[in-house]
């Protein structure tokens, strides 16, 4: 049921774009996920097809692509973060306690059809 509200509102936003562009259909769109969002990309593609019937994105091709979570270490910098370790720096095990991405969910482009 998360999935489905998402990829709503995800389809709403779309179609702001398509308004902008003064276009009636998209025929693929590509969504950003971060791998520390709460999104499970299997469930959304799943969901997609029946919330997008009916609107500008019918039979529209739906990608997703996974963002891996960055922390930000305060010896390392921005580091890249293992999602079974959870919010520390790979490196040196310190708590990294700011996501500096991982957590994104938007559109990240559209085709118009
Ligand atoms: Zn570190």
């Amino acid at each position: 049921m998360h999935e489905a509200s998402i990829a709503l509102s995800l389809i709403e936003v779309a179609c702001d774009v398509l308004r902008e562009h003064g276009a009636s259909r998209a025929s693929a769109l590509t969504v950003r996920v971060g791998q520390w969002s709460s999104v499970v990309p299997e469930a959304l593609i799943a969901a997609f097809p029946a919330c997008a019937e009916g609107t500008p994105l019918e039979g529209a091709t739906l990608t997703i692509e996974r963002v891996p979570g960055v922390g930000d270490c305060p010896d390392h910098g921005p580091v890249e973060l293992d999602v079974r370790r959870g919010l520390r720096c790979p490196l040196c095990d310190a708590p990294t306690s700011t996501l500096v991405q991982g957590d994104e969910l938007e559109l990240d482009s559209l085709e118009i059809a």
